[in-house]
């Protein structure tokens, strides 16, 4: 099963980055090219049924496999930034961290109102980062399609935390 081999490959890193904490390191993942397409493939099988127009990835390691999952699925696919490093106009939205506040951005011409976005990330932990880019998505006219991630941590509670959101989502493993 995918849920099995992932959690097989990845790695706890303790005390990263800062002390306390248990680095879940996917990184393993991406030397394994079959276990990267079952990711993907697996993604879609979920998915089935599902309307997605855009996939939005989560910067950094949700462009990994959100680009993969938005090209076999044939659909466009959007970075979803830290601030300041899109090109082009943007729009942003600021959230609450632990400490202090993060920004995301997206660019405005991303999707068009009324589309379907699913919101793509490697790793699903508190959900305050997928919590926000679904609100500037909803912000910016967009549908909340779902939600993917190839990791949970679900100590944290993050699938309840999002629940409200959007009830398609899909955690390969947990
Ligand atoms: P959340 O906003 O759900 O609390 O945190 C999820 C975000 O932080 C994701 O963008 C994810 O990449 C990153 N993240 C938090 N903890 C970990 C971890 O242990 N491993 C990995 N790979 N990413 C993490």
């Amino acid at each position: 099963m995918i849920d099995q081999q992932i959690k097989a490959v990845i790695r706890d890193i303790a005390d990263f980055p800062k002390p306390g904490i248990v680095f879940k390191d996917i990184t393993p993942i991406l030397k394994d090219p079959a276990l990267c397409n079952g990711i993907v493939d697996a993604f879609i099988d979920q998915l089935k049924g599902t309307r997605v127009d855009v996939v939005a990835g989560v910067e950094s390691r949700g462009f990994l496999f959100g680009l993969t999952l938005a090209n076999k699925l044939g659909v466009p696919f959007v970075p979803v930034r830290k601030a300041g490093k899109l090109p082009f106009s943007i729009k942003q939205k600021v959230y609450e961290l632990e400490y202090g506040t993060a920004t995301i951005e997206l660019h405005t011409d991303a999707f068009e109102p009324g589309q379907h976005v699913l919101i793509h990330d490697d790793l699903l932990a508190t959900g305050g980062t997928v919590t926000a880019a679904s609100e500037l998505i909803e912000e910016m006219g967009g549908v909340v399609a779902g939600f993917t991630f190839v990791v949970g941590l679900n100590f944290l509670n993050g699938k309840e935390r999002i629940a409200p959101l959007c009830d398609k989502i899909v955690v390969l493993a947990e």
